[in-house]
């Protein structure tokens, strides 16, 4: 984890945030190299989630949301963590976390008994700060969704079954954020909210597990590395009725990186009005505040019911983890020496191509290095660059370093014959080739 640690920093992917103030624990800021990467993965998904189907819809709701929506939706009574306080050093702990009845920090076993804390923040909204008048920033994205429902339904023409997809941030006060970007009080989910009839919910819940399983092969995580954990009973969440985990080995161990989720009918029964006119299965507390009907009608019968929802909820911070872990390679090459190599999928490379002109600042190289640039950086592919510093060797080894999948060097032969040099990341072969073919080489190679 350390290696990865610092090759984040060293070459821009993840800063400490706030870090010349001395940092604020849990919080990491995505640098030039990150950003890049988190969007690919984001576009990657939506691609999957959105574009490549006709029945999923997007959405980005708001961040501050009432304090009803995580009244009903359970958040209140039940998103908290048992804590237990030291009386000695004043530390306080995770009551999972004491082991043998001592304080982790001191040791000492004056203890105080567990107590809930809840996970969410609060904050106030208007000029007035009377304590009335709070908002939560949303613990996670999908209830949002759920209270858009009908929104959604209204203004596109779906029919059922029909998905609902976010990308955002979500907030929570993790009493212990640990192991970098992996347990954050400040991340981003991808969740999709799959809203089907009763009784075709587990086959749509199958589906969505193998789906999302071979998502993440193609994100470049070998199957091998992945594995599905069937959440047991006692295990499961207030609203759910089955879970699986997608978990992917990291450097600090086997976590989860997905969890797909049958919620049952329990969120758009929760939030809905008119509890008592529909037959909810789900436990759920009486809703006199909502002003809108969460319910479609059965294909079959014509009744009224409230749909079931399957939810697959990645996120996206331990997925930037989980790719970069993977991609990380050391090779050893003929001469004795190291290379650090980031073999990402070529769709996820911060940057798509390096081009590096032989000599630094020679105008006429850099005149055509600057027109390649143009030409391959129109074709909407991802970030081109130039690099004109000269040093070749030394380009090569930070774009391996960073993930480039080709670096282009424009030399002498260029300005007479029109070729350039391409040198492939992972096989470092290097290939003249004619300039006027480099558009479709290109293409296939960010591509494929
Ligand atoms: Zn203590």
């Amino acid at each position: 984890m350390e290696e990865l640690v610092s090759l984040c920093k060293r070459r821009g992917f993840v800063f400490q945030s706030n870090e010349i103030y001395g940092g604020m624990q849990g919080l990491y800021d995505y640098g030039p190299l990150g950003v890049e990467l988190k969007n690919n993965l984001k576009a990657a998904w939506w691609s999957s989630m959105v574009y490549d189907r006709d029945d999923v819809e997007g959405l980005d709701a708001s961040i501050l949301s009432k304090p009803s929506v995580l009244k009903y939706s359970g958040h209140e009574d039940t998103f908290t963590d048992p804590l237990v306080d030291c009386k000695k050093c004043k530390g306080r702990w995770r009551a999972d976390h004491i082991k043998d009845k001592a304080c982790p920090g001191c040791g000492s076993a004056d203890l105080t008994k567990p107590r809930p804390f809840n996970l969410m923040f609060k904050t106030s909204v208007g000029p007035v700060d009377d304590g009335k008048s709070f908002a939560y920033l949303r613990p996670e994205t999908a209830q949002q969704i759920f209270v858009n429902f009908k929104n959604v339904l209204d203004s596109t023409s779906k029919s059922m079954p029909f998905g609902i997809a976010q990308i955002g941030k979500a907030f929570r006060n993790e009493v212990t954020p640990r192991n970098f970007i992996f347990r954050t009080r400040e991340f981003e989910q991808m969740e999709l909210e799959f809203f089907v009839e009763r009784g075709t919910d587990e086959k749509w819940h199958d589906y969505w597990v193998k789906k999302r399983l071979r998502w993440w092969c193609e994100q470049g995580i070998p199957e091998g590395r992945l594995k599905l954990f069937d959440v047991p009973k006692e295990d499961l969440s207030h609203y759910s009725k089955k879970t699986v985990d997608i978990m992917y080995s990291f450097p600090h161990g086997e976590e989860e990186l997905e969890g797909i989720a049958n919620r049952s009918d329990f969120d758009l029964g929760s939030h809905t009005k008119n509890q008592t006119g529909f037959e909810i299965h789900a436990k759920v507390a009486e809703n006199k505040e909502s002003t809108a009907k969460l319910a479609v009608q059965n294909s079959k019968d014509k009744s009224w019911e409230v749909p079931y929802v399957i939810e697959p909820s990645a996120g996206l911070d331990r997925g930037f983890l989980a790719v970069l872990n993977e991609a990380y390679k050391t090779e050893s090459l003929d001469n004795d020496k190291e290379r650090l190599v980031l073999s990402l999928a070529p769709h996820l490379s911060p940057i798509k191509a390096a081009i590096i002109p032989l000599k630094k600042n020679n105008e006429d190289l850099v005149a055509l290095a600057k027109k390649i640039k143009r030409s391959l950086q129109s074709l909407r592919l991802g970030r081109v660059v130039l690099e004109n510093s000269g040093n070749i060797g030394k380009n090569y080894r930070r774009h391996d370093e960073v993930g480039t999948p080709v670096c282009i060097t424009v030399d002498f032969d260029s300005l007479d014959n029109n070729t350039v040099t391409i040198r492939d990341r992972d096989s470092m072969e290097q290939e003249s080739v004619p300039i006027d073919s480099l558009e479709n080489m290109f293409t296939n190679i960010i591509s494929k």
